[in-house]
């Protein structure tokens, strides 16, 4: 029997900026319906791997695969997001004018075909993946706020939702919860145990108790590279992820 295709495969990328090699001989392989954790400390190239991963930076020498074997090192950002990668930036981006049901709405109809989103009300289809977005990042009861008006937390989860609208099979997130209260912290990590029991999903964060919560494969990088894979407590206990995290 054979393995199932990773969702996504990264071998040997290296990514130079002025002869400074922020990712070197990356090599990093997700399960389809697995969840990461990515940590590692400042400069350790957490955002430059997205980057590539996402189109936004080309490696220099390297192989990074979507299902399989669709080669994203050729595409260019749009078209990987197509293909069904979503990124979740650090610093939300919701039309904070919009109500959050207009937000998730706006996020939908961006998928029908361009000249349908001004005239076609939402279909009862859309409606009802609206209700369930809604629900999922918990928001039903704020549906008709200004994105504007919601929380910080809020705001994360309304834009986790208008990801989800895409239908992502892999989803990226970058820091989901710097600036969220211990109560938001723990909800997010709810929710994306949740998002991941329809896709797969890669977090960076540095926050050791949201990442536990998650429980799941935490990998470590350091200047460039993985320095170590496994369980939370494992990857802690580790004498090199250690050094590296106090500095020595
Ligand atoms: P992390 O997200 O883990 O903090 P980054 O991927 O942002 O790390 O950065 C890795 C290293 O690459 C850092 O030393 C950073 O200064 C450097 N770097 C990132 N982007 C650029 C760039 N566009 N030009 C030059 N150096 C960069």
């Amino acid at each position: 029997t054979s393995a199932p295709k990773p969702i996504l495969y990264v071998d040997g990328v290296t990514v130079t900026f002025d002869g400074f090699r922020a990712l070197n001989d990356l090599s990093l392989v997700i399960a389809p319906g697995e969840m990461r954790a990515i940590i590692g400390p400042n400069g350790a190239g957490k955002t430059t791997m997205m980057d590539v991963i996402t189109g936004k930076t080309r490696p220099d020498v390297g192989t990074v695969a979507f299902n399989g074997d669709v080669d994203l090192t050729k595409l260019d950002e749009a078209a990987i997001a197509q293909l069904g990668i979503g990124r979740k930036f650090q610093k939300p981006t919701v039309f904070e004018s919009h109500t959050v049901r207009d937000n998730l709405q706006l996020a939908l109809a961006g998928l029908r075909k361009p000249f349908t989103v001004l005239f076609a009300k939402e279909t009862a289809k859309e409606r009802q993946r609206i209700d369930e977005l809604l629900e999922l990042t918990k928001l039903t009861e704020s549906h008709g706020r200004l994105a504007g008006d919601l929380s910080h937390g809020q705001k994360q989860w309304l834009e986790i939702g208008m990801l989800l609208a895409q239908e992502p099979a892999l989803l990226l997130v970058d820091e989901p919860v710097a600036g969220m209260t211990d109560a938001e912290t723990a909800e997010t990590a709810e929710l994306l145990v949740e998002i991941n029991k329809t896709r797969s999903v890669v977090v960076v964060e540095h926050d050791m108790t949201f990442v536990k919560a998650l429980g799941v494969k935490v990998t470590v990088l350091h200047e460039g590279s993985v320095l170590a894979e496994g369980p939370l407590d494992q990857v802690q206990a580790n004498e090199r992820v250690i050094e590296v995290y106090l500095g020595r």
